[in-house]
């Protein structure tokens, strides 16, 4: 979502004002760093990483904040780093070519609805385009920082998705990635009057654009795994068969304290619907762990579930305190050493999942679109259920479909030779 921030502001920019963008930051006229708060972590980096732009920037550079942080600091950044030109919030990425007149701005407003702005056109990627469906987020998940910086979730009417989509394709996406908070939760508003509609409803409408060969999506809430969604998974040829699942706790106290409106059981059933509908089918999860009054016995529903779901990715943090969350003030706090304890078990059993399985592919023939390539003589896609395939190859492969037989196994990237 941020990458897509990016590209947005990148386009009014470009098209605005005449930038160009450089990955040279010492010989730039401006500097944006778009930023993330929902672990404290990228928060405190914000803080050393402006430091070093304002010593080594260019005389006259502005320095811009843009994204979460931004909403959530607003002026204090300024306070903090004086030589900050702007603070543009999450929400208020429209406005990037008019802060940029305005000395000091802070521009953070989480009520602005951007949600039918006409973005000017740029993509970072000529194969792949992101394309937002929605904005902010409508959930109260009391650990989660994103409805206080993003705002309420509102969708973006479904003809201008299908439009930015088609226009996309013409230009040679083969492949577009829808981005929401909760993108199977669709439709549950819109800034004007629009007829009842939904995800499902969205994605048939999508697949019909000829020339579009995949879908992908992120985020589904479980909570919203509804059958008719995972029947339209399931059965739209043009849909990728993968699916992330923040699962975020397995144990089902946790999820209620977390406010997730999920069970385990909820959870392990919507799973096994899946893999009994599309066998192939890839799951990725976001865990958290060490929630304020995760028990041992809580840590251990987490491990059944991994154990019982053999996720093929797992996003894996320990819980991090954010201000003007619900959880910001719970009790029982877990201490850092037993937090990292828990995180290491998680990810090594990860880690064994995945060999495991990985060992498996070996001699398999996945169909692979190509997106990227490297610098060693190699191009690298992806198969359908997202796994990362690597070939000896050059830019001719790019935005190709090949069939690819695997030879040797990465733990994340798999190499390959085409066999047609
Ligand atoms: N809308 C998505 C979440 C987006 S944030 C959803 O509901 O699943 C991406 C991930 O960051 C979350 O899934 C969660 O695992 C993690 N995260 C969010 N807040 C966190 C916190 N306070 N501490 C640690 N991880 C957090």
């Amino acid at each position: 979502m941020n990458e897509r921030d990016t590209e947005h502001m990148l386009a009014e920019l470009k098209e605005k004002e005449n930038y160009i963008a450089t990955d040279d930051f010492k010989s730039a006229d401006l500097i944006l760093i778009n930023t993330c708060s929902v672990r404290e972590k990228p928060v405190a980096k914000l803080f050393s990483e402006l430091g070093i732009f304002n010593k080594k920037k260019k005389e006259g550079a502005k320095i811009g904040v843009c994204g979460c942080t931004a909403s959530h600091l607003g002026r204090e950044i300024i306070k903090r780093a004086p030589y900050v030109s702007f603070v543009l919030g999450a929400r208020n990425i429209s406005k990037i070519t008019e802060v940029l007149h305005k000395p000091k701005a802070v521009e953070i407003d989480i009520n602005y609805d951007e949600s039918e702005f006409a973005f000017k056109d740029f993509r970072s990627s000529k194969y792949k385009a992101y394309i937002n469906i929605s904005i902010g987020c409508d959930k109260s998940c009391t650990f989660c920082i994103v409805p206080k910086t993003r705002g309420d979730e509102i969708s973006i009417p479904m003809n201008l998705i299908v439009d930015e989509a088609s226009r996309a394709v013409s230009l040679g996406a083969k492949e577009i990635f829808l981005l929401g908070q909760n993108v199977n939760n669709y439709a549950r508003r819109f800034s004007g009057n629009h007829e009842k509609t939904n995800f499902t409803k969205l994605l048939q409408n999508l697949s019909k654009i000829d020339g579009l060969e995949r879908i992908r999506f992120t985020s589904p809430h479980p909570f919203h795994m509804d059958d008719e969604f995972i029947q339209e998974f399931a059965k739209n040829p043009k849909i990728c068969k993968s699916m992330h699942m923040p699962l975020q706790s397995g144990s089902t106290k946790v999820l209620q304290d977390m406010k997730r409106g999920y069970t385990k059981e909820w959870f392990l059933n919507r799973v096994q619907k899946l893999r009994e509908m599309v066998p192939d089918v890839s799951i990725s999860t976001d865990i958290i762990v060490a929630f304020a009054g995760e028990s041992e016995k809580d840590f251990e529903d987490t491990i059944d579930v991994m154990n019982q779901v053999k996720f093929e990715q797992v996003f894996s943090f320990k819980y991090s305190p954010r201000p003007q969350t619900e959880a910001e003030f719970f009790p029982d706090v877990i201490d850092s050493d037993t937090a990292s304890a828990r995180l290491t078990r998680l990810q090594e059993l990860h880690i064994k999942q995945l060999d495991e399985k990985n060992a498996s592919k070996l001699g398999n023939i996945y169909e692979v679109y190509f997106e990227e390539l490297y610098n060693d003589g190699f191009v690298s896609g992806r198969s359908d259920n997202n796994i990362v395939i690597k070939v000896k190859g050059s830019e001719e492969l790019l935005g190709e479909f090949k069939d690819v037989k695997i030879i040797s196994i990465g733990r994340t990237v798999l190499t390959g030779e085409i066999i047609k």
